[in-house]
């Protein structure tokens, strides 16, 4: 993917221009939906560039051109979901390979890897925020590949994720950071040090909750060679509508994840000073073990709050079910707010131990904090604890 003028434009300006030039044909504003199978040939094997669907697509081909452009990385790969583009790296790195991931990730990613992967790779679980313990195995084993969140979900712990990749380096290793929950507005892993990015674009990139969507930056020719040939032999390529929904949807990126971010602050420190609360954990406030870091590599602290209930798994349920207009479903990122349970719902996949040991208790509620009026959104809560 060629660099443009366009690249070194501010964030706000890359999100609506790269990839969302007029249509040259017609002068459309808008980008056509390509929503085609097929394309023309005039004589065996000549074409435009374009063949087949699964293999390239021009409203694709816009998107992956602007997402590239917002993690600043010469290649970027559109997949139909987030474990889609998880399940691409799985098959990029020989089978028996060490793969070492934080012991905090998104709970599909967890069951990707211990109960599909695992009888092709070997998965070790460790506290990637531990620098030291994260060295020591890093050394022990020769691992292809480390897996990073950070900020985690849900405790949102976070890893410096220079020095991670700094010690990955000298093992050969190769970092692959799960950046869905910062989005490229809020943190640039590549500029870290990592060699590859994940989103799922069904969160904060498209962010209103009506697509699926994963995506694939990096900098490395032939490893980007290698997952679009993955991609092209497995099938999991994203529709030509989707694509079009989530360039329609980014252009918002960047005033969606200030007022995210706004909202979000506010509540964290209306929620740390509520008596029915035991904890709260968001990156942006002084208490959480990690702020510095946070302030360091992140340009902003997201739209993400987990916070702990004064009580048990009832009380949590008598909250959870009176919030109005926080909405109890699994997902984020998205304009509206929602709220969950991850023990019961998006980490019921987690074993309860193993739950435990990492600190997501049954008094864990999580919050993707939208861009409502915030106000209103403190009022919804206030009734649910008063309920409770
Ligand atoms: C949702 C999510 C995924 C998976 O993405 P899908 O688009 O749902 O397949 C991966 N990582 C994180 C952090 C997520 O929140």
């Amino acid at each position: 993917m060629k660099k443009t003028d366009r690249d070194q434009m501010d964030f706000a300006t890359r999100v609506i221009h790269v990839g969302g030039e007029p249509d040259k044909e017609t002068g459309a504003i808008m980008p056509p939906i390509y929503q085609t199978s097929t394309y023309v040939q005039s004589s065996p094997g000549k074409h435009k560039g374009y063949e087949y669907t699964r293999s390239h697509n021009p409203t694709r081909t816009r998107l992956e051109e602007c997402i590239a452009s917002l993690e600043n990385a010469k290649h970027s790969l559109v997949t139909a979901s987030g474990l889609s583009a998880e399940m691409l790296i799985m098959h990029a790195i020989p089978a028996g390979s060490t793969v070492i991931c934080g012991d905090d990730v998104y709970g599909g990613t967890y069951r990707l890897f211990t109960t599909v992967f695992n009888s092709i790779h070997n998965f070790i679980f460790v506290n990637t925020t531990d620098i030291k313990l994260l060295e020591k195995t890093l050394k022990e084993h020769k691992a292809a590949l480390l897996w990073l969140e950070s900020p985690t979900n849900p405790l949102l712990k976070i890893t410096d994720i220079t020095k991670a990749c700094a010690i990955a380096k000298k093992t050969k290793t190769k970092v692959v950071v799960d950046n869905t929950f910062m989005s490229p507005y809020f943190q640039n892993p590549l500029d870290l040090g990592a060699d590859i990015v994940l989103h799922s674009m069904t969160k904060y990139i498209n962010g209103h909750s009506d697509v699926i969507g994963g995506a694939l930056m990096l900098n490395d020719a032939d490893m980007y060679k290698k997952l679009w040939v993955l991609q092209n032999s497995i099938g999991p390529s994203q529709s030509p509508f989707d694509s079009w929904l989530v360039l329609r949807g980014i252009k918002t990126l960047a005033i969606r994840m200030e007022a995210h971010q706004k909202n979000a602050m506010k509540i964290a420190a209306w929620l740390e000073k509520h008596p029915k609360v035991e904890r709260v954990v968001y990156p942006g406030l002084k208490s959480h073990p990690q702020h510095s870091i946070a302030k360091k590599q992140m340009k902003g602290f997201g739209g993400m709050i987990t916070f702990f209930l004064k009580g048990d798994i009832k009380k949590c349920n008598k909250f959870l079910s009176t919030v109005k207009l926080f909405s109890l479903a699994e997902s984020l990122g998205g304009v509206e707010s929602l709220i969950e349970h991850p023990a019961i719902m998006t980490h019921a996949s987690l074993p309860k131990k193993t739950r435990e040991a990492i600190g997501l208790t049954d008094n864990l509620i999580r919050l993707s904090v939208g861009i409502e009026n915030v106000e209103d959104l403190i009022n919804d809560l206030e009734v649910a604890f008063a309920k409770v």
